[in-house]
């Protein structure tokens, strides 16, 4: 027993702390917007629009169900020029599914997304946060890239307000900073008008909003 946590355990460990992105790899001050959860059919062109006039660009992580529904809101998303990655196909629990059943859900998804982008899909976020070894695996495998987040202004809880949202973000975001939030119904009212106070206050203090790359090259994540 001794034996096993001693060996298996930090094993484990190491492999579900180490292999997500938590943070990109960065000197200069980029900044990585992530969105969850979308495409919404009101959240997400309103942040587009936001995005668009400050000239920033971020990632979109979308349900497969979602990208079915509304496949133009993808394409607007891909045209504007950021980034979309797999948020399953319909915002499965890895920690209440099964390995096969997750699994299937990110296969759907990819499948989905990878026929409006035309491209592989290159970056993955579990819904929850939530990851298993299995998830790593099948990411592993598909190459894509599972990102968590190093920021996180909990745009989706009941009481948040979108100053508090943007106090919070500018407070904690450094080079390199990957920053999760939320195209959904629940976060309508929050992080449109979050982004509308946040976006000038960081072009004015000198930060670059960048989407994940389609490729990066960094020792880190060079295997996948
Ligand atoms: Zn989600």
């Amino acid at each position: 027993m001794v034996h096993v946590i001693g060996t298996y355990l930090p094993r484990l460990l190491r492999h579900v702390i180490w292999d997500p992105l938590w943070k990109m790899p960065s000197q200069g001050k980029n900044l990585y917007l992530t969105f969850d959860d979308g495409p919404d059919e009101v959240a997400t062109p309103q942040l587009l629009e936001i995005l668009d006039r400050h000239q920033a660009n971020a990632t979109f992580f979308l349900r497969g169900d979602h990208a079915k529904q509304r496949p133009q809101l993808v394409r607007d998303v891909l045209s504007a020029g950021h980034a979309i990655g797999n948020h399953t196909y319909s915002h499965a629990n890895a920690w209440k599914v099964s390995s096969d059943e997750y699994e299937a859900e990110l296969e759907r998804a990819t499948v989905i997304l990878q026929q409006l982008a035309g491209e592989p899909i290159r970056w993955m976020r579990p819904p929850f946060g939530r990851i298993t070894p299995a998830a790593l695996t099948w990411c592993k495998h598909a190459g894509q890239k599972l990102v968590m987040w190093d920021v996180l202004p909990g745009d989706f809880t009941p009481t948040a307000t979108a100053a508090q949202v943007a106090q919070w973000t500018h407070n904690r975001i450094r080079p390199g900073s990957i920053v999760c939030l939320h195209d959904n119904p629940k976060s309508r009212s929050v992080t449109p008008a979050a982004m509308e106070e946040l976006l000038p206050w960081l072009l004015d203090d000198g930060w670059r909003l960048c989407a994940l790359p389609p490729l990066i090259h960094t020792e880190k994540t060079a295997a996948f």
